[in-house]
């Protein structure tokens, strides 16, 4: 057995740490998990190396193994560490996020009590306890009651301590100072073998309030109508909702081994009926993956052209042959109707990993991928990592979608991963879209990327018409400032004679976009950050989008007073009272990230739309992402342009890719559709080329742009931010960082800055960047890696730099 082991830990530091491996344990393996100590703490690790070379110092010893087969795949271990490499990101932070099993391993403080302790508390007995009580102070009562806790001499969890006590960490510490008690790491693995509680519904009698007829009816649409009670806890009820109905008989719990699955279901072989350019893609991925090589594809298919049925097929004509595909597909689009369906496609032999899983579920479905139960993953950005054998192709399904991108260390992008792990695979990827990237468009124009196209809708269906509404026109003649221009309103009306329905695009949720002092020309700014509070009406308050910081909405400017203040800028919730008032019959829904709280909420509007109980629906860029939606005949969209404002040089493609998809909701079904565009810059390119549906147009026009300024996909981009509560350290540090990019030689890499970020300050931090250029990843890699040595050598905490390779984010 080796003697010593590597374990990269999950600390931001860009180092692997020396362990010895006492005899009495279990071998550890390469991939492997072992609890080690770390300064004062112990830290679960991965192992990277086992070896007898005995270092320098001592080395500490290996207090657990939680593995003797890895967990980490040699092949998951690779991907790990380019990754660290190529983004710069801590190797222990890297491998943490490739492995969900964090819930086996729980950080806990334990309390006992000392001899000086049990002193204490005799004293404390000795005096009658109703006298004790009247003249106790609080605290004092409160540390008897600790001490009369832990009095058996058992180490307590400082969670169960605290909660059976009513004592707070300040009481604890105060009786740690007097050493009354000690404490001691209890941190652990937990019993794997758990159990999960189950809800079934029994007998409904009586009068039921709506949390309660909530659970009901979810448990009513379940198979044998039960479901496990985490399941039910996501519906937004209140813990004691569930206990009301469980008292009165209505619903009774069970325990059942956490293996507990609600389907049974086998494969089921799918039907479709293919356009000729959609079988002449699976053809030819199919071809791809039967030759065994790393095969990169591009499948750039217009809005509605079925590049979902193509994804279907292609991983369903890989379970006979048992090997295994990953699919991963937008935050927004993983919604509980289409793991529904994947489940009837697939029945068991599908995984679906996303964020709304609860630690344990995710750890779940990742054993189910590692033990070969499951060959089919679907899942948003880290089921990328999904341990899964054989991999024969990865698919990214609306590949230039922003939330692929990490925006927290590791800052990996998902799509590129990707192509990564395909290629060490030696299998399929294929990038799904109907905006590519630039990034992955010129990759299939320099042949780097295969590239298939669905250029036609299914059965032949018209991409919508688009009308572009001239906005500062519609102010000359109208000579008002109205949000919705006449044209769109005489469609909209239109629509709801004929009984079809209607989207509109706000991208800006709440009530009035700021609050404006007309006597001293102020906003209303976040206390946090330095940007503008947006009026929620609803609450009747002004919510920070970015910090989430909440304040009262003032009847009088907070600067100077003034009863003048205004609240300006239309958000969605403002357009949903505008159409209201103009449309008092039509009902009007809702989509955006206040009226979608979480998973259900997205499906409930969705399925509303659907089953027609709305006619018009209003949201944000939530109602362009992908959704189905076959009775959708127009489409307006307001203040289409706001991205074009913004200091980022992807505006103009997030503007054409915003347009696209959301002009792609309409005329799915089979009356044709219509889009109408209100803007300010009816001429920017952007808005021209979305409007003729002409994606290579843009592309050529962007491209140039992108050349000329030295910009991905020509010029790889990195962000280097220096970040600090207290802005003399932003200025003092990021000025150091500038002094050594002028002095140091740079060959191939420019650098711009510092200069203050565009939101200067943002969660109470003073922000400075510097924004990195190069033709040669590889120039900028050694750069940007000698500048954290440079910042580590002058004190700048590694923390207080963020270092994003690729970014996407400037902000
Ligand atoms: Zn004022
Ligand atoms: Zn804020």
């Amino acid at each position: 057995m080796p003697r010593f082991c590597e374990v990269a830990v999950p600390v931001p530091l860009n180092a692997i740490f020396t362990y010895s491996v006492p005899p009495d344990l279990p071998e550890p393996c390469i991939g492997g998990r072992v609890i080690v100590p770390f300064r004062e703490k112990r830290l679960s690790g991965i192992v990277t190396d086992l070896h007898d070379r005995e270092p320098s110092f001592e080395a500490k010893s290996v207090q657990l193994v939680l593995d003797t087969t890895p967990a980490l795949t040699a092949e998951l271990m690779q991907l790990g560490r380019w990754i660290a490499q190529y983004y710069i990101a801590p190797i222990g932070e890297v491998l943490r996020t490739m492995l969900p099993l964090s819930a086996e391993f729980r950080r806990a403080t334990g309390y006992h009590i000392t001899d000086k302790g049990i002193e204490a508390l005799h004293a404390a007995s000795t005096v009658g306890s109703s006298l004790r009580a009247r003249i106790a102070p609080e605290q004092q009562m409160l540390e008897y009651a600790v001490l009369n806790h832990l009095a058996d001499g058992e180490v307590v969890r400082e969670t169960s301590l605290r909660s059976a006590t009513g004592a707070s960490r300040a009481v604890l510490l105060g009786m740690l100072r007097k050493k009354w008690i000690a404490r001691e790491d209890r941190s652990g693995v937990r019993d794997a073998s758990r159990t999960i509680q189950i809800a079934s519904l029994r007998q409904i009698e009586g009068k039921l309030n709506s949390n309660q007829q909530k659970i009901i009816d979810y448990l009513r649409a379940q198979p044998e109508e039960r479901a496990p009670v985490p399941a039910i806890r996501k519906l937004a009820v209140s813990r004691t909702t569930l206990q009301t109905l469980v008292r009165r008989g209505i619903v009774e719990l069970s325990e059942e081994p956490a293996e507990f699955r609600l389907s049974g279901l086998k494969p089921r072989k799918l039907e479709f009926r293919f356009t000729p350019a959609q079988r002449t893609a699976l053809t030819e991925i199919g071809i791809a993956v039967q030759s065994g090589k790393f095969t990169p594809m591009l499948l750039h298919g217009v809005t509605g052209s079925g590049k979902t049925a193509v994804y279907l097929s292609a991983m369903q004509s890989l379970l006979s042959q048992g090997r295994s595909a990953i699919l991963l597909v937008p935050e927004i689009g993983l919604t509980p109707a289409l793991a529904a369906d994947l489940h009837q496609v697939f029945g068991d032999e599908v995984a679906i990993l996303h964020s709304a899983l609860t630690d344990d579920e995710r750890a779940e479905q990742w054993k189910r991928i590692r033990n070969g139960q499951a060959h089919i993953v679907v899942g948003t950005r880290s089921a990328v990592f999904a341990p899964v054998s054989d991999l024969a192709l990865l698919i990214v399904d609306e590949e230039h979608d922003l939330s692929y991108k990490q925006e927290e260390s590791p800052r990996y992008h998902a799509r590129d991963v990707a192509v990564m792990r395909a290629k060490m695979s030696h299998a399929v990827v294929v990038l799904g879209s109907a905006t590519p990237s630039l990034e992955t468009y010129y990759n299939a124009q320099g042949g780097k990327y295969r590239l298939l196209e669905l250029p036609e809708r299914i059965e032949k269906r018209p991409l919508p018409e688009v009308e572009i509404i001239d906005m500062r026109e519609e102010f000359q003649r109208s000579k008002k400032d109205s949000v919705l221009a006449d044209k769109l309103l005489e469609e909209l009306g239109e629509r709801l004679l004929r009984g079809e329905q209607a989207m509109v695009l706000l991208n800006r949720r709440g009530y009035s976009a700021f609050v404006l002092c007309r006597e001293c020309g102020e906003t209303v700014q976040c206390k946090n950050c330095a940007i503008a509070m947006t009026y929620h009406q609803r609450e009747h308050r002004l919510i920070c989008h970015y910090c989430g910081f909440v304040r009262p909405a003032p009847k009088t400017c907070p600067k100077c007073g003034s009863e003048y203040v205004q609240y300006l800028g239309t958000g969605s919730e403002k357009l949903e009272h505008i159409l209201h008032s103009i449309f008092p019959q039509a009902r009007i829904g809702r989509l955006d990230r206040d009226t979608v709280r979480g998973r259900d909420d997205l499906e409930a509007m969705l399925s509303a739309l659907q089953a027609r109980e709305i006619d018009l629906l209003v949201g944000t860029q939530m109602i362009a992402k992908g959704h189905d939606l076959p009775s959708v005949t127009l489409v307006g969209v307001v203040g289409s342009d706001s991205a074009l404002g913004f200091p980022d040089f992807r505006a103009a493609e997030r503007t054409f890719q915003l347009l696209t998809q959301v002009a792609g909701r309409a005329g799915r079904g089979t009356t044709p559709g219509k889009v109408v565009l209100q803007t300010f810059f009816p001429n920017h390119y952007a808005i021209q080329f979305a409007a003729a549906h002409d994606y290579r147009g843009f592309y050529e026009k962007e491209a140039r742009f992108r050349s000329w300024m030295h910009y991905p996909p020509f010029n790889a981009v990195s962000n280097v931010l220096v970040r600090s509560s207290k802005l003399e350290e932003a200025l003092t540090w990021s000025g150091i960082l500038g002094k050594w990019f002028q002095s140091s030689r740079l060959d191939g890499v420019r650098v711009m800055g510092p200069a203050a970020a565009p939101i200067v300050r943002l969660k109470a931090e003073y922000r400075y960047h510097f924004l990195l250029k190069s033709k040669s990843r590889q120039r900028m890699n050694a750069v940007l890696c000698a500048m954290i040595d440079h910042a580590l050598d002058n004190r700048i905490p590694r923390g207080n730099l963020v270092v994003d390779v690729d970014a996407l984010s400037l902000i």
